[in-house]
């Protein structure tokens, strides 16, 4: 018996992260910044966790960063990925300072180091949500 690949989930929106979603939507890779104290910070939420102010801005980034850490995933993290292993789960420290989970993409997994420089790509994964991945740098 064949069965078809079970479809894969995709992000929850809601309003506190929509202004980000809609930043995909558009590819663009927007994080949030305190006008307090200047700090950006990710994820999505309605106060600065540095400072507590509620009094908060949404900022296009560089869309510019390195791989702080990422893992090789041999078993999938649910049947939906069955067929993608061996896949990598990454994080990224973007150049503003946060660090987001993505994937790599446009590199074997072999060739992912730590520090290695990136720069986001979307792919559209249905009509309402493009999901930000990240491409080695030249
Ligand atoms: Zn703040």
């Amino acid at each position: 018996m064949q069965s078809r690949p079970l479809p894969k989930p995709l992000p929850f929106v809601y309003p506190e992260n929509k202004p980000f979603w809609d930043g995909t939507k558009r590819h663009e890779l927007v994080i949030q910044r305190c006008k307090d104290c200047g700090k950006f910070y990710f994820y999505p939420r309605t106060a600065c966790p540095h400072c507590l102010s509620e009094n908060t801005e949404w900022v296009k980034t560089s869309g510019k960063g390195k791989v702080y850490s990422f893992t090789i995933c041999v078993r999938p993290g649910s049947p939906a990925f069955a067929g993608d292993v061996p896949y990598n789960v990454a994080i990224i420290e973007l150049d503003e300072g946060v660090r987001m989970m993505s994937q790599i993409t446009d590199c074997k997994n072999e060739d992912i180091k730590c520090d290695m420089p990136v720069e986001v790509v979307f792919k559209d994964a249905s009509p309402e949500i493009a999901l930000p991945y990240f491409r080695p740098v030249a």
